[in-house]
């Protein structure tokens, strides 16, 4: 199998090719501008498409992402503020230089999918994957399929209660209390006002961090029961300790109202790490090639 598979980020364009289980050559490109930096991977998936040809290309990209097909825009990026961005063809622009079968979902969708089929997910046909690092985002998966409604869901900007006595403004330009703004890697760093990797495992900022993953990590096992909740992302994969706080904190929260949920709650660490959002894309291009089957 011959795939491709993109895994479009705020800084880095990761380019794996190969199949979800091996990757076998990979390429990397600074992301710039829209046009500019479609260019780059476009060229570069079609000099792999000459050396031999790919069968399908999967894209896990930044959103906000127009998912439903019907849409003239399917696709695109749909009303963002990054630069050059705005309403651009990601899927169009790419699926022209190979001209084969493609699909697209949102990165945090990607990584969750990957999880699933070859990490911390195994076997689970209902959980979230939750990535705490420059945003934080959730990938929603519920009977073995990505939840996509109005728009792929934002539940890292679920608003949460603060834990008491916490004071902290919040980094979100949207929302003053949402979890993203409360618990993502630059809020850990405005918190401190340093480096979020410099600030000490004893710092008085863990607990209300934790608190506020505790607050959007219960309000998903109330929303959609699920059986395990993945955590991963720059801050959960330098930090593991997090996750049995987490996991106690978000049960405590529960109060014993959900059955199947006891003193800890079911959340995981990531176990794919950087290779997740790849990997995920790599199932993505072998989904497309799937239903053209
Ligand atoms: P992105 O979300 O952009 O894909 P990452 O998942 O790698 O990137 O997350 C990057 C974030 O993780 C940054 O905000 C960074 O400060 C934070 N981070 C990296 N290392 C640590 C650490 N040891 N402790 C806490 N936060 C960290
Ligand atoms: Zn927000």
């Amino acid at each position: 199998m011959r795939l491709a598979g993109l895994e479009l980020g705020g800084t880095n364009a990761n380019l794996a090719l190969g199949s979800p289980r091996e990757i076998v050559e990979r390429c990397r490109l600074a992301v710039t501008d829209g046009p500019d930096t479609l260019v780059r991977i476009a060229d570069q998936l079609r000099q792999w498409h000459e050396q031999q040809p790919i069968e399908a290309l999967g894209i896990a990209s930044f959103g906000p992402l127009q998912l439903d097909s019907g849409q003239a825009d399917y696709g695109h990026i749909v009303s963002t503020v990054k630069p050059g961005w705005d309403g651009a063809d990601v899927l169009g622009a790419l699926q022209r230089a190979l001209n084969c079968p493609a699909k697209i979902h949102t990165d945090v969708t990607g990584a969750a999918l990957a999880e699933g089929a070859y990490g911390a997910a195994i076997g689970c046909h209902d959980f979230v994957y939750i990535t705490v690092g420059t945003g934080i985002g959730m990938g929603l998966i519920v009977g073995g399929k990505p939840v996509v409604a109005s728009l792929h869901p934002e539940a890292g900007h679920l608003r949460v209660r603060r834990m008491e006595g916490d004071r902290f403004g919040g980094v979100c330009t949207y929302h003053e209390d949402c979890l993203e703004g409360l618990a993502s890697g630059p809020a850990i760093s405005a918190r401190t006002r340093q480096p979020a990797h410099e600030v000490a495992d004893d710092s008085p900022i863990w607990p209300p961090v934790i608190d506020a993953l505790a607050e959007g990590c219960s309000s998903i096992f109330l929303t959609l029961a699920s059986e395990r909740i993945v955590l991963g992302g720059g801050v959960i994969n330098q930090r593991h300790w997090l996750v049995e706080e987490i996991a106690f904190r978000t049960a405590a929260k529960l109060g014993g109202y959900l059955p199947y949920i006891g003193e800890r709650a079911p959340i995981v660490a990531a176990r794919l790490g950087a290779d997740a959002g790849q990997r995920g894309a790599l199932i993505l291009a072998h989904q497309a090639l799937q239903s053209r089957a």
